[in-house]
């Protein structure tokens, strides 16, 4: 049976409520076979592979993978999971933080043009030009008309991207604000987790329902064709790595790809042998 990628996906005009979708649940997949899962999800990793390398071989597609989510939902290890083993010629991370001075004196899509990928290029954005609807809004920085605004030239920025070329997949981690807690709290409890813990986190976390809202009416006004939303249960990270492993195999899968025309006559050339080319 396909993995039903549909359903996880948000129509153009749907209206987002994200309290009506269970974090935990594991949709196209049995909740209890976790292990199950894991090996499905290394098996769509080769194909991911195979297919990242098609892309760059092939050099005419560009592919643009946006995460967000709340601190601690997962946008880390989902890029270290789900992209274990591509090439790294061909795959790029964006992170975006807070703006700089020099970032902050452009409009705010200025720092976010220059990461979008070239041919034959997959870009991941972890976080992204979203950041200036969420934050931005939940912090009052703007008001609700110029999100409006922002939700516009969004629209606009995604649909002159995927006409000239760019596949876009925009990626929403769904978590709890219970599992946040628990994952925060290792990072407290744990040395090796103790660099990730962010004092930050907690201010965010105590805006929850304002996050919440702002993503909900961020992914409903921009959810296009051409530049989907994709909100993923991801209280559990074994279904989290998979279902975006399905997701992407789809989008790559659509694109259609062929290895280059390889040049003329390569049948006719042998490779000498090393005495015979080097003269000894
Ligand atoms: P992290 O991704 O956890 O390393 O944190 C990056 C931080 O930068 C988060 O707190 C984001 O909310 C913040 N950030 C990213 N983009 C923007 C933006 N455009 N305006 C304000 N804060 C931002
Ligand atoms: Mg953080």
């Amino acid at each position: 049976m396909p993995f039903p990628t549909d359903k996880l996906r948000v129509k153009p005009n749907d209206k987002v409520a994200l309290a009506t979708i269970d974090t935990r649940a594991t949709p196209g997949w049995d909740a209890d076979d976790k292990s199950g899962g894991i090996d499905h999800t290394a098996s769509l990793n080769g194909r991911l592979e195979a297919l990242q390398e098609l892309l760059y071989a092939e050099g005419k597609h560009r592919v643009l993978v946006v995460l967000q989510a709340m601190d601690a939902a997962g946008k880390d290890g989902t890029i270290k999971h789900v992209f274990d083993g591509v090439n790294p010629s061909g795959v790029k991370v964006a992170s975006f933080k807070k703006p700089s001075a020099l970032e902050l004196s452009h409009d705010y899509l200025w720092r976010i043009h220059a990461h979008t990928p070239a041919n034959g290029e997959l870009v991941i954005f972890n976080r992204s030009h979203y950041e200036d609807v969420l934050v931005v809004r939940v912090l009052g920085l703007i008001d609700d008309d110029h999100a409006k605004k922002r939700f516009e030239h969004i629209r606009g920025f995604e649909q002159m991207l995927a006409d000239e070329g760019t596949t876009i997949v925009k990626i929403f981690l769904h978590i709890s604000p219970e599992e946040q807690k628990e994952r925060l709290q290792a990072r407290l409890d744990e040395a090796d987790k103790n660099w990730k813990f962010d004092p930050a986190d907690l201010d965010a976390r105590a805006h929850w329902h304002e996050y919440q809202s702002a993503f909900e009416e961020a992914m409903s006004a921009t959810s296009t064709e051409q530049a989907p939303w994709y909100i993923i249960p991801a209280d559990r990270k074994w279904y989290r790595n998979l279902a975006i492993s399905e997701i992407l195999l789809d989008v790559l899968e659509g694109l259609t790809m062929s290895f280059p025309t390889p040049a003329d006559g390569l049948d006719q050339i042998t490779i000498d042998d090393v005495s015979r080319a080097f003269g000894v």
